[in-house]
């Protein structure tokens, strides 16, 4: 057998394998539609389970998004850095529209799961038989004193959703004086991407390292330690930063004064020029409002088989909003991961077959040390029966062993393949 030909078909026996359908099942959707599924958000989970809903059944998939288009998490540190725009992570829907997923922009008030039809803020209601959930995150901002003032969010942006707060961050580091400070405060973890702050860390003092080099920037962590590659990013912080960026943790943010800008941390007060604040977080308030959340008050668990909800039957949730396997970090990747999991789980369970029992799923999480270097982690997570969980596969996965320009163009592929995976988007 030609070379190519063998490698192309292990590669895609591999994928099946990971969201637990035969090769068999791959084919073009075709015949009566088996059912109709309504996916609320059009982020990293929800999009890529529409998308492969239409690839692997004839399913009636409507997906509704308040926003217009999609905007990447993923290279928005970039952007605080001066090094990308916001357009270049920005993407359509369109792809989508022509795989056959009818895009609605709107908001989803309320999920009705008796009816089973979700509502819309306009009036108007979507009928389904199954729901696919995938919201991301919400703030707590009432676990900060002051902080649910909409003058304190003003004041103290966190520009942890990408878009409007990452453009205005990026004009108030660039309107900082040479001399300034920029402080960053990190909530206790879990929290959507745990390496995140520390790459935003990085970022930014690679843009104050160059344009404003008499600037200090202080990073104050809630948690004892760096969350995520912490030997390599504290490598990146002495090697790259020393002088420039100080490291201090157990420091946790208790309030903050919008009037004067002054914030109080466990140990000490921190006037910045800007004051980064990224407050803890909870699964969006969508998954609130329709009794979702079932852990700690903040996340929303699942059966792993079908990501179907633990407290609603008939809605599955995926990505940032679910309370996570051991291990399993909040990411744009895990997401995808979920989702299709869950868009096979929902094709079986439409036809009234069993769900695949042994699904595996990966993650890779690439961190900017400066504009150009790149570290990475990896890890595979695999079902375990007894634990009814995702557990990680011992041995698999790992870190970068140093930062690296070649990562770096790794890691902006890794950008670009994910998007195309999750919008149906054709590659140049
Ligand atoms: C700075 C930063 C860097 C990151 N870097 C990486 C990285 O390098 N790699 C990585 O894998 N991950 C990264 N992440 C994490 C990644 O962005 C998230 O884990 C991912 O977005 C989670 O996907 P999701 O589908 O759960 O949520 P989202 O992608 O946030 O999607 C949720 C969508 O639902 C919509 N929505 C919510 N409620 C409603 C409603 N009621 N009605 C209509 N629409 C609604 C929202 O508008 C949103 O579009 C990063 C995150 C940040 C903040």
């Amino acid at each position: 057998m030609d070379a190519h030909l063998l490698s192309r078909r292990r590669v895609l026996a591999a994928g099946a394998a990971v969201a637990g359908l035969a090769l068999a099942g791959c084919a073009t959707p075709g015949g009566p539609s088996i059912g109709r599924v309504v996916v609320v958000g059009g982020g990293f989970g929800g999009a890529t389970a529409a998308r492969y809903l239409r690839l692997w059944a004839n399913v009636d998939v409507t997906l509704v998004e308040r926003n217009p288009d999609f905007v990447s998490c993923p290279l928005s540190n970039l952007v605080l850095g001066g090094f990308r725009q916001i357009d270049s992570l920005t993407r359509g829907y369109d792809g989508l529209v022509a795989a056959g997923v009818k895009v609605v922009r709107g908001e989803v008030s309320a999920i009705d799961a008796t009816a089973r039809q979700v509502r819309l803020a306009d009036g108007s209601t979507l009928p389904y038989d199954r729901v696919i959930v995938s919201p991301g995150i919400d703030f707590l901002t009432d676990q900060i004193g002051g902080l649910a003032s909409p003058a304190a969010q003003e004041r103290f942006l966190h520009g942890w959703k990408a878009g409007a707060q990452t453009v205005a961050l990026r004009r108030r580091i660039e309107a900082m004086p040479d001399g300034g400070l920029f402080a960053l405060a990190i909530p206790k973890a879990p929290f959507r991407c745990p390496p995140g702050p520390y790459e935003r860390a990085c970022v930014v003092a690679a843009y104050l390292k160059q344009a404003k080099p008499k600037s200090k920037l202080l990073v104050l962590d809630a948690n004892p330690e760096v969350q995520s590659k912490k030997a390599l990013f504290e490598k990146a912080f002495k090697e790259l930063y020393g002088g420039l960026l100080e490291y201090r943790p157990n420091s946790e943010l208790k309030e903050v004064d919008a009037a004067s800008g002054v914030a109080r941390f466990e140990f000490e007060d921190i006037q910045a020029d800007v004051l980064n604040v990224v407050p803890p977080q909870r699964a969006a308030d969508i998954a609130r409002s329709t009794g979702l959340i079932n852990v700690a008050n903040r996340w929303v668990g699942v059966n792993w088989l079908s990501l179907e909800s633990t407290a609603v039957p008939g809605v599955h949730v995926l990505g940032d909003a679910v309370f996570p396997g051991p291990a399993m970090p909040k990411s744009g990747h895990m997401a995808n991961q979920h989702a299709k999991v869950a868009a096979a789980a929902v094709i079986q369970l439409l036809k009234g077959e069993p769900v695949n029992p042994a699904p595996v799923v990966m993650n890779t999480c690439y961190s900017f040390v400066s504009a150009s270097d790149v570290i990475h982690v990896a890890s595979v997570h695999q079902y375990n029966v007894e634990q009814k969980t995702f557990v990680p596969v011992q041995g698999a996965g790992g870190v970068s062993a140093a930062a690296s320009a070649l990562e770096g163009r790794y890691a902006l592929s890794w950008a670009e393949n994910i998007w195309a995976d999750m919008l149906a988007l054709q590659r140049a």
